[in-house]
């Protein structure tokens, strides 16, 4: 245990392991561009200043003030299991002594890889990346140089991670070029991105008769998780793969958030709909940064150094990532866990439309599995435009009641709420009774 014990050492000799949150994000605006290493973390969307947190366990977090939260942002998704799970934390013990990365192949990256393509047909051969958006970007790269084609198509209210082609936003009408949607874009590149409203086959429609030949890839979220909870229509993943195969476009599936959440397989598993290029990470890295691109084999063959398309990644298949991943991934093939979060799911949205009904409030309520949100608005969301119509205030104001509270809602309306299999029946109702008290009519 001579790891441990430097920790110990470590921890005890950080006067930082001391600080308060207030402290510690004053210290840290000075030295962190906005006092964080990722922005939502600022709480900058609901106002205050974020807490810091000192260890996690199961559904909850510590903060460094020693209180304990009820978490339903799980680290934006990869805990499905909850934190700290005792084998994820064994098999990373174990791994540690053996060395933290060797910069040549280890076993670990074929062990997972085969699970995974033994068990998702739709994926034939899988390359390993740091996160997510390094998985988009090759994803992007990979289809133009497959296709030879230079134009991409995505939706509004879709993230891919800080990718500068999937960075922009929609123009004034489907067919007018896209804008950057960051400082440091070129107009040119965001121009070669189709930015397209959700669940509108007609846009689609539109720009395929247009511009089909010149189209490498549509890239989405299957069930968009970045604008709040979205569902696609009924026919819309449909007719998008019927396009895409009709003009010679793949279709790539953004899967980081649903991958391995909503089932095993994903939404893919769900649905007949397969992708030729899927996306994962978060849940595939067991909490450590993993990312993943996988897919069609003939397409896959086109990355370096079998193919043309170059593709990279220092750390890329870390052993110690891939070992919390494979670990956490076996863990999940115990179906009665997803049984678990259907029921946890399901009696957190049966209590949540209860509420809604005592008061007569006319929320917009969407779940699937153990991914939900809550959207402030009495319109029924279908893309970013119908999400944006959600009152944001009245969302800070019920985040700010829950945390006071000690339940951590994700701290924006536009992001996705998780609960994990850590999570009790206990948490879900002390939660529900807290939103009952905060849920007024205003
Ligand atoms: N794709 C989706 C659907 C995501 O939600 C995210 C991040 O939240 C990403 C890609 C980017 O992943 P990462 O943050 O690991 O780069």
């Amino acid at each position: 245990m001579a790891s441990l014990s430097a920790f110990d050492k470590f921890a005890r000799a950080s006067e930082f392991t001391t600080l308060d949150s207030t402290t510690l994000f004053a210290r840290a605006k000075k030295v962190l561009p906005g006092g964080v290493n990722s922005p939502v973390r600022s709480f900058k969307a609901v106002g205050g200043t974020p807490f810091f947190v000192q260890h996690a366990s199961g559904s909850r977090l510590f903060t460094c003030e020693g209180r304990a939260l009820i978490d339903y942002v799980g680290s934006w998704g990869p805990m499905i299991l909850g934190h700290a799970h005792p084998e994820i934390i064994s098999a990373l013990s174990h791994a540690l002594p053996h060395g933290t990365s060797y910069g040549v192949p280890n076993p670990y990256e074929v062990e997972i890889a085969e699970w995974i393509t033994q068990r998702l047909p739709w994926i034939e051969k899988i390359r390993f990346t740091n996160s997510g958006t390094e998985a988009a970007l090759a994803a992007i790269r990979l289809a133009r140089g497959y296709t030879r084609r230079p134009r991409i198509i995505k939706f509004s209210g879709c993230y891919h991670g800080h990718v500068d082609s999937l960075l922009v936003k929609a123009g004034s009408g489907a067919l007018t070029l896209s804008q950057p949607d960051s400082a440091g874009i070129p107009d040119p590149l965001a121009s070669l991105t189709f930015c397209l409203p959700f669940n509108q086959p007609e846009a689609l429609d539109q720009t395929f008769e247009k511009f089909g030949e010149e189209i490498a890839a549509v890239i989405l979220e299957p069930y968009p998780a970045n604008a709040g909870l979205i569902f696609p229509r009924s026919g819309f993943l449909e007719h998008l793969r019927k396009l895409c195969d009709q003009y010679g476009a793949l279709l790539i599936f953004d899967e980081v958030m649903t991958g391995f959440r909503v089932s095993l397989g994903g939404i893919q598993a769900l649905t007949s709909i397969k992708a030729d290029l899927t996306l994962y990470g978060k849940i595939i890295g067991g909490g450590l940064p993993v990312g993943a691109i996988g897919g069609r084999a003939d397409i896959m063959d086109h990355l370096a150094p079998e193919g043309p398309v170059y593709q990279a990644g220092t750390l890329s298949g870390n052993p110690l990532a891939m070992i919390a991943g494979l670990t956490q991934l076996r863990l999940l093939e115990d179906q009665r866990i997803y049984e678990t979060l259907e029921n946890l799911g399901s009696r957190l949205e049966t209590g949540i439309r209860e509420i809604l009904k005592q008061h007569s409030l006319h929320y917009c309520f969407h779940r699937i599995g153990s991914m939900f949100t809550l959207f402030f608005t009495d319109k029924d969301v279908i893309d970013l435009e119908t999400a944006l119509t959600s009152n944001r205030q009245q969302y800070a104001d019920c985040f700010h009641k829950l945390l006071a509270k000690g339940i951590y809602w994700p701290p924006s309306q536009f992001e996705t709420a998780f609960i994990s299999a850590a999570h009790s029946f206990e948490d879900i109702d002390r939660t529900l009774d807290a939103l009952d008290s905060i849920l007024q009519p205003s």
